[in-house]
């Protein structure tokens, strides 16, 4: 297919060729398509210059008062292009500095230069007076290194640049970082996610208590130790550290060595009488069977008039905000080790009767436990019996006995497991319990 423009060419034509250009690609061969790959990354550079000439035409243009008198830019490019306020301020930075850099729209014009490459040089360069008072003499220096390195390494640079022509922080510059400090924690459907940013100060305590955790880890755990040899040679001299680790394994440092000792140690104010601590709630009837079948009829009614509720679990915590709903293999996992209370409840929520605090393992039977496994019994697991949880082989809401021979010492990473892939285990001959994964290969032969 060729295209062929006559006269003025339109956004129209550009769309055009796309679409014929989108048509073919997948006729393309590989060096093919990182040939236009490289081609097409410049092409995106340009049109982002086009549309900062777009912006900085409806700025000087001034529609933006036509339809709002009390109007900005800034609010114009908000309702009119539906641009959130950030995207906005940052369209009409890059127009204004396109005219006053003029090397810098060049560079992005010949899609030298891309435009998030030239968010960072805008970012850094133009922080505060000082830098933008310097930054003219230096323009064509960024615009070159721009067009040769990753964004990193044109970051990392300019703020090397920064320090030497900056080195005194502006008020409020230096507080900026601590200033946006903040820690999210979003209840998802099926988990819990952490989102946060720490100024410098405390991100690297963050960072040491990270290393730490990962260290204490690896020490305790041979397997996080092999993937991070895998992943880094540098593991072999003890720098296992958060750069070369897995998410899982910060994860798995965070809980164990962070978060389970201060649990566990009950330093931590109660709310109302209510210890820090994690709460499942759980019908009875859905711990002793909870792959009794459901009755579909009468699914359907409740469906129908609104009165269905949720039938499984729910683990939340006793001192503030915190629910989720999980289902009834996660509710015998949790139950296994707990203090149980029992609370019953009538039909609309109430409680009606409350029970004693009980530990489901007592004391006594744990130390034993503790002596007979040492730790995690599964197969190759060799963390250490604080860092266990005891197993109730046949859970104790279907009869199982709170008894040696019916509890076994599993991490919470392989208790989990045990749970969820439902791996038996068999008590041996002499007393001492095995997992028996061989299970998962029997049922295919
Ligand atoms: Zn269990
Ligand atoms: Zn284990």
């Amino acid at each position: 297919m060729s295209i062929e423009l006559w006269g003025q060419p339109t956004v129209d034509d550009a769309m055009a060729v796309l679409g014929a250009l989108q048509d073919e690609v997948e006729t393309l061969s590989g060096v093919d398509a990182s040939d236009r790959l490289s081609r097409v990354t410049a092409l995106a550079a340009q049109l982002d210059a086009y549309r900062v000439s777009l912006v900085d035409t409806i700025r000087t243009s001034e529609v933006w008062r036509e339809t709002d008198p009390n109007g900005t830019p800034a609010s114009y490019l908000r309702n009119e292009h539906l641009m959130d306020q950030r995207q906005a301020k940052s369209d009409l930075r890059t127009a204004t500095a396109f005219t006053r850099f003029p090397e810098l729209a060049q560079a992005c014009r010949a899609g030298r230069v891309s435009r998030a490459k030239v968010d960072v040089i805008l970012a850094v360069g133009l922080k505060n007076q000082h830098r933008e008072d310097a930054l003219g003499d230096f323009i064509a220096i960024f615009v070159d290194l721009a067009a040769r390195v990753t964004i990193s390494d044109l970051k990392r640079t300019l703020e090397l640049w920064a320090d030497q022509i900056d080195p005194l922080p502006s008020p409020g510059d230096g507080k900026d970082a601590h200033a946006r400090r903040e820690l999210r924690i979003h209840q998802l459907g099926d988990g819990v996610k952490l989102d946060g940013f720490f100024g410098p100060d405390q991100g690297m305590r963050i960072m040491v208590a990270i290393n730490g955790a990962l260290d204490l880890h690896r020490r305790e755990n041979p397997d996080a130790k092999g993937a991070a040899q895998a992943d880094n040679a540098n593991a072999e001299h003890g720098n296992y550290r958060i750069t070369n680790s897995t998410g899982s394994q910060r994860a798995d440092a965070f809980i164990d060595a962070i978060i389970n000792p201060i649990l566990q140690a009950g330093s931590l104010p109660t709310s109302g009488g209510a210890p820090a601590n994690i709460c499942v709630t759980v019908p009875l009837e859905r711990l002793q069977s909870p792959d009794s079948p459901v009755d579909v009829d009468e699914l359907k009614d409740r469906l129908a008039n609104g009165t269905l509720r949720h039938h499984s679990a729910a683990v939340g915590t006793t001192n503030g905000p915190g629910n989720l709903l999980i289902n009834a293999a996660k509710a015998q996992q949790l139950s296994c080790d707990a203090t149980i209370q029992r609370i019953i409840l009538d039909p609309v929520g109430k409680p009606l009767d409350i029970g004693r605090r009980t530990r489901v393992i007592p004391e006594q039977i744990r130390t034993a436990l503790v002596i007979r496994d040492g730790g995690c019994r599964f197969p190759f697991c060799d963390k250490p019996a604080g860092w266990t949880e005891g197993h109730h082989i046949q859970h104790w809401s279907q009869g199982g006995p709170t008894s040696l021979d019916n509890l076994i010492l599993l991490c919470s990473r392989h208790h989990h497991q045990v749970h969820s892939e439902r791996i038996p285990i068999t008590m041996g001959r002499n007393g001492i319990p095995r997992v028996a994964l061989e299970h998962r290969y029997s049922d295919r032969l």
